[in-house]
């Protein structure tokens, strides 16, 4: 893709803008920046063109491809260190295709022997738990500005891989047809054309060509293709059942990557960034472990769960997912940080978590007895 509308000049962000992006980029790392391209042609321009047309972007930067963190370093760094509360090394950042994940799943074996209990016990909070992780495959730019060819070639690639899935994760692959949303059987994951912040980084272009879900027989193991990241692959259940959920996520995730690396295809990773991802928020193991939880109480007191999620390292967001709104007291609630944790250790801060909130929930039940729970 050519870059488009390259500004020499540093651009002006709405007085508005609340993005890293914005905190982050000085005029003089602009300049040094703004005049390399990676080479499949992105700039730092259509790295923050997001960022730049939405003013209430979190982040506001997307990646082009795995070199974008290479290349662009001085402002990915700053805004991976905020967002992931970790120290990034920047002679560290290297794309590399070594397979040595050790950092992130080291404890992978662990968790799949051990069993979190259900934290909702007694099955009156929690409605859905679903655990994903976003891969690309090394070689191919990402879906900011990936070429209709090129994206085509992806979708194959993952189309094969996921031919011969043994049982129970074996299912089938629909292509996403235009004017067609598809809806996964689990009533609220869609998998729908990118809102206005992709839209604005090029992560939309030719919907919906090449994008499709494969969905296991029993519906609980998904893989959206070219989404946000050529996969997103989705472990999900109507249940508390983390550890069961992270088991079947796993599980699938080798499956495919055996499957790839017969083929000599493995997916974007480095050494001290982990998977890489279009988004930087991302990074990491790429793991977002969330539920879909009813609070009716918490809902009429939004403020004491948004100061209970920042000190417990969670996320909030709406009932449709990122830059939703929370309908009928449902909210999705999941990981903030993917890098520098282990998958293990994203599973255990939504557990704990959990545990406190549905806690807090109670005490608020117990403390008006009149309201619903
Ligand atoms: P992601 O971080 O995976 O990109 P999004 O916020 O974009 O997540 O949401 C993707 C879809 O997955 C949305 O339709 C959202 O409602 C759905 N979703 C997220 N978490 C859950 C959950 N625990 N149960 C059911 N659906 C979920
Ligand atoms: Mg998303």
């Amino acid at each position: 893709m050519n870059s488009l509308n390259v500004s020499p000049d540093f651009p002006c962000f709405p007085d508005n803008a609340k993005s890293l992006a914005n905190r982050y980029l000085t005029k003089e790392i602009y300049e040094r920046l703004i005049h390399i391209k990676t080479q499949y042609g992105f700039t730092l321009y259509d790295a923050i063109r997001s960022g730049l047309e939405n003013p209430d972007s979190s982040i506001g930067i997307y990646a082009g491809d795995a070199e974008s963190y290479e290349l662009f370093s001085d402002i990915f760094i700053p805004i991976i260190q905020h967002y992931h509360s970790i120290e990034v090394l920047k002679h560290h950042i290297k794309s590399t295709t070594s397979s040595s994940f050790t950092s992130i799943i080291t404890d992978r074996l662990d968790l799949m022997e051990s069993r979190f209990p259900d934290p909702d016990r007694e099955h009156k909070y929690i409605i859905s738990t679903r655990i994903r992780v976003a891969r690309n495959l090394n070689g191919f730019p990402f879906t900011p500005i990936i070429s209709t060819f090129d994206r085509k070639r992806v979708e194959k690639i993952i189309i094969q891989a996921l031919e011969n899935i043994p049982s129970p994760l074996k299912g089938v692959y629909r292509s996403i047809q235009p004017s067609l949303i598809i809806k996964s059987s689990f009533d609220k994951s869609f998998f729908r054309k990118g809102d206005r912040f992709q839209d604005a980084a090029g992560i939309n272009r030719d919907w919906p060509d090449s994008r499709g879900i494969f969905e296991s027989d029993d519906k609980k193991f998904m893989v959206w293709v070219n989404e946000e990241d050529h996969l997103r692959v989705i472990s999900i259940d109507k249940t508390g059942d983390i550890s069961g959920v992270f088991k079947r996520l796993i599980m699938g995730v080798k499956d495919i990557e055996n499957n790839l690396n017969l083929k000599n295809i493995s997916f974007a990773w480095n050494q001290e960034l982990g998977y890489l991802t279009a988004c930087p928020s991302n990074l990491g193991t790429a793991m977002r472990a969330s539920v879909h939880i009813k609070l009716p109480n918490l809902f009429k007191n939004k403020h004491l769960l948004n100061n209970a999620a920042t000190q417990l390292q969670l996320q909030i967001r709406g009932t449709k997912g990122e830059n939703s709104d929370v309908e009928s007291a449902v909210f999705d609630i999941s990981n903030i940080q993917r890098l520098g944790v282990t998958e293990k250790q994203c599973v255990e801060i939504l557990y704990k978590g959990l545990c406190k909130i549905i806690e807090l929930e109670e005490d608020l039940a117990n403390y008006n007895p009149l309201s619903e729970t």
